[in-house]
Protein backbone atom coordinates (compact mmCIF):
# COMPACT_ATOMS: atom_id res chain seq x y z
CA UNK A 1 0.00 0.00 0.00
CA UNK A 2 1.19 3.49 -0.97
CA UNK A 3 2.41 5.79 1.78
CA UNK A 4 1.16 9.85 1.78
CA UNK A 5 2.01 12.05 4.10
CA UNK A 6 -0.44 15.09 4.06
CA UNK A 7 -0.35 18.52 6.53
CA UNK A 8 -2.85 19.99 7.65
CA UNK A 9 -5.06 17.01 7.09
CA UNK A 10 -7.79 18.19 9.72
CA UNK A 11 -10.06 20.61 8.04
CA UNK A 12 -10.48 22.05 4.32
CA UNK A 13 -8.67 21.25 1.95
CA UNK A 14 -6.38 19.01 3.50
CA UNK A 15 -9.14 17.14 4.97
CA UNK A 16 -10.36 16.77 0.92
CA UNK A 17 -6.66 15.68 0.30
CA UNK A 18 -6.58 13.14 2.57
CA UNK A 19 -10.67 11.50 1.91
CA UNK A 20 -9.60 11.41 -1.88
CA UNK A 21 -6.07 9.51 -1.45
CA UNK A 22 -8.17 7.14 1.26
CA UNK A 23 -10.77 6.26 -1.47
CA UNK A 24 -8.20 5.93 -3.57
CA UNK A 25 -6.41 3.06 -1.36
CA UNK A 26 -3.36 5.10 0.12
CA UNK A 27 -2.45 4.78 3.80
CA UNK A 28 -2.99 8.17 4.90
CA UNK A 29 -0.78 10.03 7.51
CA UNK A 30 -1.85 13.43 8.20
CA UNK A 31 -1.00 15.85 10.61
CA UNK A 32 -2.91 18.60 12.36
CA UNK A 33 -2.07 20.71 15.64
CA UNK A 34 -3.45 19.01 18.42
CA UNK A 35 -6.15 15.95 19.07
CA UNK A 36 -8.84 17.90 19.43
CA UNK A 37 -9.11 19.17 15.62
CA UNK A 38 -9.02 15.43 14.33
CA UNK A 39 -11.67 13.99 16.43
CA UNK A 40 -14.74 13.82 13.38
CA UNK A 41 -12.08 12.29 10.75
CA UNK A 42 -11.64 8.94 9.92
CA UNK A 43 -9.86 9.07 6.52
CA UNK A 44 -6.80 9.62 8.54
CA UNK A 45 -4.99 6.11 9.09
CA UNK A 46 -2.07 7.56 11.62
CA UNK A 47 -2.27 11.33 12.82
CA UNK A 48 1.53 12.80 13.66
CA UNK A 49 0.63 16.60 16.24
CA UNK A 50 2.68 18.92 15.45
CA UNK A 51 2.45 22.68 15.52
CA UNK A 52 4.47 24.19 12.82
CA UNK A 53 5.71 27.48 15.11
CA UNK A 54 7.27 25.40 17.52
CA UNK A 55 10.59 23.83 16.36
CA UNK A 56 10.85 20.99 18.86
CA UNK A 57 7.65 19.89 16.96
CA UNK A 58 8.91 20.19 13.43
CA UNK A 59 11.95 18.58 14.70
CA UNK A 60 9.75 15.53 16.00
CA UNK A 61 8.16 15.41 12.49
CA UNK A 62 10.99 14.91 10.69
CA UNK A 63 12.36 12.47 12.55
CA UNK A 64 8.61 10.38 12.08
CA UNK A 65 8.95 10.99 8.37
CA UNK A 66 12.52 9.76 8.39
CA UNK A 67 11.85 6.92 10.79
CA UNK A 68 8.89 5.87 8.18
CA UNK A 69 9.76 2.21 6.13
CA UNK A 70 9.05 4.07 3.05
CA UNK A 71 6.87 7.07 1.46
CA UNK A 72 5.39 7.48 -2.08
CA UNK A 73 4.12 11.36 -1.91
CA UNK A 74 3.86 13.99 0.50
CA UNK A 75 1.39 16.85 0.46
CA UNK A 76 2.69 20.27 2.34
CA UNK A 77 -0.79 21.67 2.45
CA UNK A 78 -1.06 23.23 6.34
CA UNK A 79 -0.96 27.21 5.97
CA UNK A 80 -2.56 30.10 7.61
CA UNK A 81 -3.17 33.90 5.47
CA UNK A 82 -2.50 36.81 7.64
CA UNK A 83 -3.82 39.82 5.91
CA UNK A 84 -2.69 43.61 7.14
CA UNK A 85 -1.21 46.77 5.69
CA UNK A 86 2.06 45.99 5.30
CA UNK A 87 3.33 49.01 7.91
CA UNK A 88 1.50 46.76 10.55
CA UNK A 89 3.05 43.01 10.07
CA UNK A 90 5.27 42.53 12.91
CA UNK A 91 8.28 40.57 13.30
CA UNK A 92 6.15 38.11 14.76
CA UNK A 93 3.33 37.98 12.04
CA UNK A 94 6.39 37.27 9.84
CA UNK A 95 8.15 34.90 11.97
CA UNK A 96 4.68 32.68 12.26
CA UNK A 97 3.85 32.85 8.75
CA UNK A 98 7.45 31.92 7.74
CA UNK A 99 7.30 28.93 10.02
CA UNK A 100 4.48 27.63 9.04
CA UNK A 101 4.08 28.14 5.12
CA UNK A 102 7.33 27.79 4.15
CA UNK A 103 9.76 27.08 6.70
CA UNK A 104 7.80 23.66 7.28
CA UNK A 105 7.35 22.63 3.99
CA UNK A 106 11.19 23.48 2.98
CA UNK A 107 12.71 21.02 5.69
CA UNK A 108 9.74 18.46 5.66
CA UNK A 109 9.92 18.43 1.83
CA UNK A 110 14.10 17.45 2.64
CA UNK A 111 13.52 14.60 4.50
CA UNK A 112 10.52 13.44 2.39
CA UNK A 113 12.75 13.49 -0.59
CA UNK A 114 15.37 11.95 0.82
CA UNK A 115 12.87 8.85 2.60
CA UNK A 116 11.58 8.70 -1.19
CA UNK A 117 14.66 8.36 -2.76
CA UNK A 118 15.92 4.96 -0.59
CA UNK A 119 13.01 3.54 -2.81
CA UNK A 120 11.67 4.11 -6.54
CA UNK A 121 11.39 8.00 -6.08
CA UNK A 122 8.18 9.89 -5.51
CA UNK A 123 5.84 13.28 -5.64
CA UNK A 124 5.64 16.15 -3.61
CA UNK A 125 2.91 18.89 -4.15
CA UNK A 126 2.96 22.16 -2.35
CA UNK A 127 -0.18 23.87 -1.93
CA UNK A 128 0.44 27.92 -2.80
CA UNK A 129 -2.07 30.10 -4.02
CA UNK A 130 -3.45 32.39 -6.73
CA UNK A 131 -1.54 35.13 -4.57
CA UNK A 132 2.34 33.19 -5.86
CA UNK A 133 1.05 34.85 -9.74
CA UNK A 134 -0.84 38.18 -9.27
CA UNK A 135 -1.69 39.57 -5.71
CA UNK A 136 -3.39 42.59 -4.13
CA UNK A 137 -3.63 45.00 -0.84
CA UNK A 138 -2.68 43.80 1.96
CA UNK A 139 -1.24 40.33 0.87
CA UNK A 140 2.70 41.20 1.31
CA UNK A 141 3.17 38.72 3.94
CA UNK A 142 0.84 35.65 1.96
CA UNK A 143 2.44 36.48 -1.27
CA UNK A 144 5.96 36.53 -0.50
CA UNK A 145 5.75 33.41 1.46
CA UNK A 146 3.27 31.18 -1.33
CA UNK A 147 5.84 32.74 -4.02
CA UNK A 148 8.99 31.51 -1.57
CA UNK A 149 7.36 28.05 -1.98
CA UNK A 150 7.35 28.16 -5.77
CA UNK A 151 10.99 28.47 -6.19
CA UNK A 152 11.45 25.79 -3.76
CA UNK A 153 9.06 23.64 -5.92
CA UNK A 154 11.45 24.69 -8.71
CA UNK A 155 14.84 24.13 -7.13
CA UNK A 156 13.66 20.83 -5.26
CA UNK A 157 12.37 19.34 -9.12
CA UNK A 158 15.90 20.11 -10.31
CA UNK A 159 17.77 18.65 -7.30
CA UNK A 160 15.67 15.72 -7.18
CA UNK A 161 15.25 15.20 -10.48
CA UNK A 162 17.70 12.35 -11.31
CA UNK A 163 16.13 10.41 -7.99
CA UNK A 164 12.39 10.49 -9.78
CA UNK A 165 11.19 12.60 -7.62
CA UNK A 166 8.52 15.15 -8.79
CA UNK A 167 7.92 17.63 -7.45
CA UNK A 168 4.84 20.61 -8.20
CA UNK A 169 2.58 23.12 -6.84
CA UNK A 170 -0.87 23.82 -6.70
CA UNK A 171 -2.34 27.07 -6.85
CA UNK A 172 -5.98 27.13 -5.82
CA UNK A 173 -8.10 30.40 -6.77
CA UNK A 174 -10.79 31.22 -3.68
CA UNK A 175 -11.78 27.50 -1.83
CA UNK A 176 -14.77 26.90 0.47
CA UNK A 177 -12.69 26.27 3.56
CA UNK A 178 -12.50 27.85 6.90
CA UNK A 179 -9.33 29.97 5.53
CA UNK A 180 -11.68 31.74 3.27
CA UNK A 181 -14.58 32.57 5.70
CA UNK A 182 -11.87 34.27 8.14
CA UNK A 183 -9.83 35.97 5.11
CA UNK A 184 -13.35 36.97 3.41
CA UNK A 185 -16.81 38.62 4.69
CA UNK A 186 -19.36 36.88 3.40
CA UNK A 187 -20.27 40.31 1.08
CA UNK A 188 -16.78 40.13 0.28
CA UNK A 189 -17.44 36.15 -1.00
CA UNK A 190 -20.11 37.31 -2.95
CA UNK A 191 -18.45 39.76 -4.67
CA UNK A 192 -16.13 37.82 -5.16
CA UNK A 193 -17.86 34.66 -6.49
CA UNK A 194 -18.83 37.00 -9.31
CA UNK A 195 -15.37 37.77 -10.79
CA UNK A 196 -14.98 34.05 -10.83
CA UNK A 197 -15.00 33.06 -14.47
CA UNK A 198 -16.70 29.96 -13.72
CA UNK A 199 -19.15 32.32 -11.39
CA UNK A 200 -18.44 30.14 -7.94
CA UNK A 201 -15.72 29.63 -5.42
CA UNK A 202 -14.17 26.05 -5.10
CA UNK A 203 -14.86 22.99 -4.03
CA UNK A 204 -12.19 21.52 -1.47
CA UNK A 205 -12.82 18.34 -3.54
CA UNK A 206 -11.91 20.28 -7.07
CA UNK A 207 -8.30 20.88 -5.46
CA UNK A 208 -7.72 17.58 -4.11
CA UNK A 209 -8.55 15.51 -7.55
CA UNK A 210 -5.76 16.97 -8.97
CA UNK A 211 -3.50 16.77 -5.96
CA UNK A 212 -3.85 13.06 -6.20
CA UNK A 213 -3.30 13.04 -9.85
CA UNK A 214 0.02 14.71 -9.97
CA UNK A 215 0.77 12.30 -6.56
CA UNK A 216 -0.40 9.25 -8.84
CA UNK A 217 1.55 7.06 -11.38
CA UNK A 218 -0.54 8.89 -13.64
CA UNK A 219 1.62 11.82 -13.42
CA UNK A 220 5.43 10.54 -14.73
CA UNK A 221 6.43 13.97 -16.52
CA UNK A 222 5.05 16.86 -15.07
CA UNK A 223 7.76 18.44 -12.38
CA UNK A 224 9.15 21.69 -11.28
CA UNK A 225 5.20 23.46 -12.51
CA UNK A 226 3.03 25.59 -10.25
CA UNK A 227 -0.70 24.46 -11.38
CA UNK A 228 -3.51 27.40 -11.18
CA UNK A 229 -7.23 26.29 -9.93
CA UNK A 230 -9.04 29.30 -9.55
CA UNK A 231 -12.11 28.84 -12.08
CA UNK A 232 -10.31 31.35 -14.59
CA UNK A 233 -9.86 34.04 -12.07
CA UNK A 234 -6.04 35.15 -13.35
CA UNK A 235 -6.91 34.72 -17.13
CA UNK A 236 -8.98 38.19 -17.18
P1 LIG B 1 -7.81 25.78 6.72
O1 LIG B 1 -9.19 25.28 6.44
O2 LIG B 1 -7.66 27.00 7.55
O3 LIG B 1 -6.94 24.58 7.34
C1 LIG B 1 -5.60 24.84 7.67
C2 LIG B 1 -4.87 23.56 8.04
O4 LIG B 1 -3.53 23.92 8.41
C3 LIG B 1 -5.49 22.83 9.23
O5 LIG B 1 -5.38 21.46 9.04
C4 LIG B 1 -4.63 23.29 10.40
O6 LIG B 1 -4.52 22.35 11.47
C5 LIG B 1 -3.26 23.46 9.74
N1 LIG B 1 -2.49 24.44 10.50
C6 LIG B 1 -2.87 25.70 10.85
N2 LIG B 1 -1.94 26.26 11.65
C7 LIG B 1 -0.96 25.33 11.81
C8 LIG B 1 0.25 25.30 12.54
N3 LIG B 1 0.63 26.31 13.35
N4 LIG B 1 1.02 24.19 12.49
C9 LIG B 1 0.64 23.13 11.72
N5 LIG B 1 -0.52 23.09 11.03
C10 LIG B 1 -1.30 24.18 11.07
O7 LIG B 1 -7.05 26.09 5.33
P2 LIG B 1 -7.41 25.68 3.82
O8 LIG B 1 -8.28 26.72 3.26
O9 LIG B 1 -7.83 24.26 3.76
O10 LIG B 1 -5.97 25.88 3.12
C11 LIG B 1 -5.07 24.79 2.92
C12 LIG B 1 -3.89 25.28 2.10
O11 LIG B 1 -4.34 25.80 0.83
C13 LIG B 1 -3.13 26.43 2.76
O12 LIG B 1 -1.77 26.29 2.50
C14 LIG B 1 -3.68 27.67 2.07
O13 LIG B 1 -2.78 28.73 2.11
C15 LIG B 1 -3.90 27.13 0.67
N6 LIG B 1 -4.91 27.88 -0.09
C16 LIG B 1 -6.19 27.98 0.35
C17 LIG B 1 -7.12 28.70 -0.40
C18 LIG B 1 -8.56 28.84 0.01
O14 LIG B 1 -9.32 29.55 -0.69
N7 LIG B 1 -9.03 28.22 1.08
C19 LIG B 1 -6.72 29.31 -1.58
C20 LIG B 1 -5.39 29.20 -1.99
C21 LIG B 1 -4.50 28.47 -1.23
P3 LIG B 1 -5.52 22.44 12.78
O15 LIG B 1 -6.87 21.96 12.29
O16 LIG B 1 -4.93 21.53 13.77
O17 LIG B 1 -5.55 23.87 13.20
Amino acid sequence: MKNVLITGASRGIGYAIAEAFKHNGWNVIGTATHKNSTNENIHVDQWIYADFTVDSHLDLLCQEIGDLSYLDACVNNAGINIIKKQNLVSKDDFSMMNKINLESPYFISAIAAQKMSELNGGKIVNLSSIWSVVTKEHRSLYSTFKTGLLGLTRAMAIEWAKQNILINAISPGFVNTELTQKSLSAEQQEDMAKKVPLGRFADPSEIAKAVLFLCSEKNTYITGQNIVIDGGFTIR
